[in-house]
């Protein structure tokens, strides 16, 4: 029995396994192998940030849609090619496991890369997984919420400034989708106008979705800034920190919520691997051979695939077409590479990957679209319902189909749905950058987690219980401060703000309450410090 081994459950990974389950080909085994048990049509992720759908109905169970075929929820940790073995954690306590291969397809897709922008991975939402689009939608009610109630009117505006990095498809539709749910909320928050909320686009090219048509990246453009979309072009992300989006010519935007679309790699299973990579994607011949392994495949994002097609060329410089990232590459190349393996078995000739792009389309949000299909250019509510039947029809299940189209309807005539299901940024860990000046927290404030300098320096400013006199004390790299306001139960007492360019990890306050209950040498060693650095000052 020979054993075919489908690495990643995206369009790659699951159009290779349906293809090959349709040719039935006899004495194999097909596993599919994905980290998720769901298949997720990311083109719909901004309408989930959005809120026009809701999350579990823009996914499909895999098994569902692989009947007939193995599936293993699992995530593959490394692959040994010489032994053809894939390596993977399972279960609940990630236990390790292997499966052998005799044929091995990687289609894990690529993940974002945030590094390439200080403070961008840190402060950051992405919009490549449903629980992105999940949390950003929550963050972005929550903002919404405090800035209807703050007293504070800098923090009012941070809460509604908002920015998008990447000015492409995904950067374009997440914009024109959170434009379209704030303006539909608003209505709803008492004290908030329309005026108040700023959406920002950042883009490096010099025009929106660069990958199109002049004159479609200028209808983006007219279009947007009718909507007071503020729109950066030929401007680079500088940096990222909690209270600021740094850009060119040393302008900033004091924001809560960044979303970067931009920066992509592959998993780091492949960086650390010995497969071939240029472009940071793995090499394949025009059949989808990995370069110097034998039996082992490779097609959608994270591989770098000749196109016989020379109009479709990503990297121009080199004279070779390669194919580029996008579904609709994603699904052929899954079609023709269970052909060439069930050729491979038969001993019949491989056939070269060639296609023709049918076009492009982006909703702009507010029943507004744009596109190319062929050579003819669509703009306006046509675009967008050309957008909306052509993406229903692409959605690979019925009853996924059926979810979606329902949604769509529901949410044309009722109001958008507010309901916050997770609190702002409340996760147990977070790394927060601060520049020279920036308040990390105030005296009065409620605690609310404790910090550990990696960056930089801080100054506390505060009052000494009794006498009230003002006291100043000062961290540097691996000093702490936070703890002694969450251990006693208080409110803050003193101000920190920092000294410089300066980076903390910040441990959330019941996380830090769990450790000092129940982690003995933990809680001594805060006993001690508050004992040995505070009793003075009390006084
Ligand atoms: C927001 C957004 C909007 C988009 N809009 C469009 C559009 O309008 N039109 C279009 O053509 N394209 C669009 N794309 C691009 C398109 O979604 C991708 O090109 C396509 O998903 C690539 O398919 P893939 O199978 O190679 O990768 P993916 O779809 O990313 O699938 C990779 C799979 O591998 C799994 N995986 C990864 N690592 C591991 C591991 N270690 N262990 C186990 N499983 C793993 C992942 O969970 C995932 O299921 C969009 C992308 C995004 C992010």
């Amino acid at each position: 029995m020979n054993k075919i081994v489908i690495l990643g459950g995206g369009f790659a990974g699951v159009y290779t396994a349906k293809a090959l389950n349709k040719i039935g080909l006899r004495g194999c085994e097909i596993e599919l192998i994905s980290d998720n048990n769901y298949f997720i049509f990311q083109p719909l992720l901004p309408e989930v940030a959005a809120g026009t759908l809701n999350s579990a109905d823009a996914v499909t169970p895999i098994r569902q849609m692989l009947k007939g075929i193995k599936f293993r929820n699992a995530e593959v940790s490394d692959i040994d090619f010489k032994s053809k073995k894939v390596f993977l954690y399972q279960g609940f306590k990630k236990s390790k496991h292997y499966i052998s291969y005799d044929h091995l397809v990687i289609a894990l897709g690529q993940i974002s890369n945030l590094e390439i922008v200080p403070g961008l991975k840190d402060h950051a939402f992405k919009m490549r997984s449903l629980q992105d689009a999940h949390d950003l939608r929550n963050h972005i009610i929550g903002c919404l919420e405090l800035a209807d109630v703050t007293k504070d009117n800098s923090l009012r505006k941070r809460l509604l400034n908002f920015v998008v990095i990447g000015g492409g498809f995904s950067g374009v539709e997440t914009i024109g989708e959170i434009k379209e749910m704030i303006d539909r909320l608003i209505p709803y928050y008492g004290s908030l106008t329309k005026n108040e909320v700023n959406l920002h686009i950042v883009e490096y090219a010099n025009q929106l979705l660069p990958d199109m048509d002049k004159n479609i990246g200028e209808y983006t453009l007219k279009r947007f800034k009718k909507k007071n979309i503020h729109i950066h072009l030929n401007t680079a992300l500088e940096e990222v920190t909690e209270y600021k989006v740094f850009i060119s010519n040393k302008a900033s935007i004091s924001s809560h919520t960044v979303i970067s679309t931009i920066g992509s790699s592959v998993s780091s299973l492949i960086k650390n691997s010995d497969l071939e990579l240029e472009y940071g994607k793995i090499i394949t011949n025009g059949f989808f051979q990995v370069k110097g392994k034998k039996n082992v495949w490779a097609i959608g994002d994270a591989a770098l695939i000749p196109n016989k097609d020379k109009n479709q060329m990503l990297f121009k410089q080199k004279k070779i077409a390669f194919a580029p990232p996008n579904a609709q590459f994603a699904v052929r190349q899954g079609k023709l590479l269970a052909s060439n393996i069930s050729n491979t078995f038969k001993k019949k000739s491989l056939k070269e990957f060639q296609y023709t792009s049918k076009g492009s389309l982006a909703s702009l949000g507010s029943r507004d679209g744009v596109g190319k299909i062929h050579f003819l250019t669509v703009k306006g509510l046509i675009a967008w319902l050309i957008w909306r039947v052509f993406y229903l029809s692409f959605i690979p299940s019925f009853s996924t189909k059926v979810r979606v189209f329902f949604g769509w309807i529901v949410e044309s005539i009722l109001p958008r749905n507010a309901v916050m299901t997770r609190s702002l940024k409340n996760d147990s860990v977070r790394f927060q950058n601060f520049k020279k000046g920036d308040v990390v927290f105030e005296e009065g404030m409620i605690a609310d987690g404790f910090y550990i300098v990696l960056k930089g320096s801080f100054k506390n400013t505060f009052r000494k219980e009794k006498s009230g006199q003002n006291f100043q004390k000062f961290y540097k790299v691996n000093d702490h401060f936070g703890a002694r306001v969450i251990l006693s139960g208080n409110r803050r007492t003193g101000t920190i703000e920092a000294l410089e360019d300066s980076q903390v990890v910040k441990i959330d306050k019941v996380t830090f309450g769990i450790l000092n209950s129940h982690f003995l040498p933990f809680k001594k060693y805060f006993n001690d410090y508050l004992r040995e650095n505070f009793k003075s000052l009390d006084k």
